[in-house]
C-alpha cells in the first residue's frame, strides 16, 4: 500500500484536530482537549476509478498550534509528503498566519513535490456572520493560486468537503509517485 505523512499546521484553535477527527473518526466533538505537542493519526483512502481504485494510507501528524510549540513544527513536516495549511474563515487573523506557515514551508521543506493545501476551516459559520468579519475568500484563493496550493474550505463540524481535501491530496500524491 502507498503510504504518505501528511503533516497539519495553522494557528492555535483553527480546527486542525477538529478536520483529523472527522477525517479519521467521522465525529465531531465541541469540547475534545487541544492537542499538546503533536498527535498521530492514521487513516486510508480509496481513489476513484480514474485514479485505479488506488488505497492510500495517510499517516498524520496534528501539530499543536501554540507559539510554544512552534519550535518542534520542522521535525513533523521536515519528512512530509504534503501539509494542510489550515485557517479560520470566521478568524480574520488566520489567514496572514497560516500565509507565514507556507512561506516556512517554502523555504525550508527541500523537496518541491511537497504538496500544501489551504484549507479554509468552519464553513458552517459563514452564514451566521457579517462579510466584514470573514476572511475574504478571494484572498485565500487568490495566495493559493500564486503560490500553487491546493485550496478548499470545509467544516469539520458538518464535515462538509472535508474527504475532498484528502481525495485532492492523495490524488496528486497518486500521480507524481
Ligand atoms: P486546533 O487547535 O487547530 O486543533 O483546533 P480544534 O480542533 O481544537 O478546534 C478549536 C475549536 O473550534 C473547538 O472549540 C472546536 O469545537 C471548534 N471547531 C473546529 N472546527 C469547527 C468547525 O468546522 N465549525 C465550528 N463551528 N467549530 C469548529
Amino acid at each position: 500500500m502507498l503510504q504518505f505523512k501528511l503533516v497539519l499546521l495553522g494557528d492555535s484553535s483553527v480546527g486542525k484536530s477538529s478536520i483529523v477527527h472527522r477525517f479519521v473518526k467521522d465525529s465531531f466533538d465541541e469540547y475534545r482537549e487541544s492537542t499538546i505537542g503533536a498527535a498521530f493519526l492514521s487513516q486510508t483512502i480509496k481513489l476513484s476509478e480514474e485514479y485505479d481504485e488506488q488505497v492510500l494510507k495517510f499517516e498524520i501528524w496534528d501539530t499543536a498550534g501554540q507559539e510554544r510549540y512552534k519550535s518542534l513544527a520542522p521535525m513533523y513536516y521536515r519528512n512530509a509528503n504534503a501539509a494542510l495549511v489550515v485557517y479560520d474563515v470566521t478568524e480574520p487573523d488566520s489567514l496572514p498566519k497560516a500565509k507565514l506557515w507556507v512561506d516556512e514551508l517554502k523555504e525550508k521543506v527541500n523537496d518541491d513535490k511537497l504538496i500544501i493545501c489551504l484549507v479554509g476551516n468552519k464553513l458552517d459559520l459563514v452564514s451566521e456572520r457579517e462579510s466584514t468579519s470573514l476572511v475574504d475568500e478571494a484572498d485565500a484563493r487568490e495566495f493559493a493560486q500564486e503560490n500553487n496550493l491546493l485550496f478548499h474550505q470545509v467544516s469539520a463540524k458538518t464535515g462538509e468537503n472535508v474527504i475532498k481535501v484528502f481525495q485532492d491530496i492523495g490524488e496528486r500524491l497518486y500521480l507524481q509517485n
